[in-house]
């Protein structure tokens, strides 16, 4: 479903991806770990192009990411993306939050997107929201209304970078339950995460990223039992 081939991505002279190549199934769950600066982020930030990859090849169901235009922003909207700061509009409502991107960018009349809104607010477990402010809620239940936005998009596939970073540890949980359903439900993710029970627990693959590359990716159970490179063993030391 997501295919990257040669994926490389310089800031000034700081290469920062190196020549990704990625394969994501349809219904995966690929969780991303490795150390800060390694190129996680910026991954993340070229599959759905919030930046641009100066090389390589990023398709999304077969089709290629064009680098602009109409095209580009039917696109990107297959593709959701969490991050750790929520980025909610704080001026709308969570239910205007949830319904602007189906209205502005699927087409659907205000009936059909507040339907979907309510309807998703309530999935993530923030049905009585809706008409409060994001401030007015708490940073779980923001980020889980985050989620729900992305959803309301219909995505084929949800990114997710760092979703539980900025939490305090009683609201890690309840971001990480809606994401542990929505793998169990068959969603094609990419999650960016420090949360290594999550990855043990949801994750289809690991992959773990040094130096703007993969420099190792395999089962959960394998990746953290045995990991093959030093670099994942001394990451691995750290973390556990
Ligand atoms: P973290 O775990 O800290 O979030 P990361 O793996 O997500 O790290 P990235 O944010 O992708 O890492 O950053 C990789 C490298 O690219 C870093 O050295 C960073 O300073 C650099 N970088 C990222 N974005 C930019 C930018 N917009 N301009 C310049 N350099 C950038
Ligand atoms: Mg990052």
């Amino acid at each position: 479903l997501v295919k990257l081939r040669g994926v490389r991505k310089s800031f000034g002279a700081a290469l920062v991806l190196t020549g990704i190549d990625l394969d994501v199934r349809r219904g995966e769950v690929v969780v991303v770990i490795g150390p800060s600066g390694s190129g996680k982020s910026t991954l993340c930030r070229c599959i759905n192009r919030l930046e641009t990859a100066d090389e390589g090849v990023i398709e999304i169901d077969g089709k290629a990411l064009p680098r602009e235009g109409k095209e580009l922003a039917r696109l990107r909207a297959d593709v959701g993306m969490v991050f750790q700061s929520f980025n909610l509009f704080a001026h709308k409502t969570v239910r205007e939050n949830v319904m602007l991107g189906p209205v502005r960018v699927r087409g659907l009349s205000r009936e059909e997107a507040r339907e979907r809104a309510d309807r998703l607010l309530a999935r993530v477990g923030v049905g009585d929201h809706g008409d409060k402010f994001p401030a007015q809620l708490s940073g779980g239940q923001q980020q889980r209304v985050a989620i729900a936005r992305a959803l309301a998009m219909e995505p084929e596939v949800l990114l997710f970078d760092e979703p539980t970073s900025a939490l305090d540890p009683e609201m890690i949980h309840e971001v990480l339950d809606v994401m542990t359903g929505l793998a169990a439900e068959g969603m094609t993710m990419i999650v960016v995460t420090h949360e290594m029970g999550f990855a043990r627990e949801a994750a289809d693959r690991v992959v773990f990223m040094a130096d703007g590359g993969i420099a190792e990716t395999a089962a959960p159970e394998t990746f953290f039992a045995d990991p093959k490179t030093a670099r994942a063993q001394e990451f691995l030391a750290r973390v556990l």
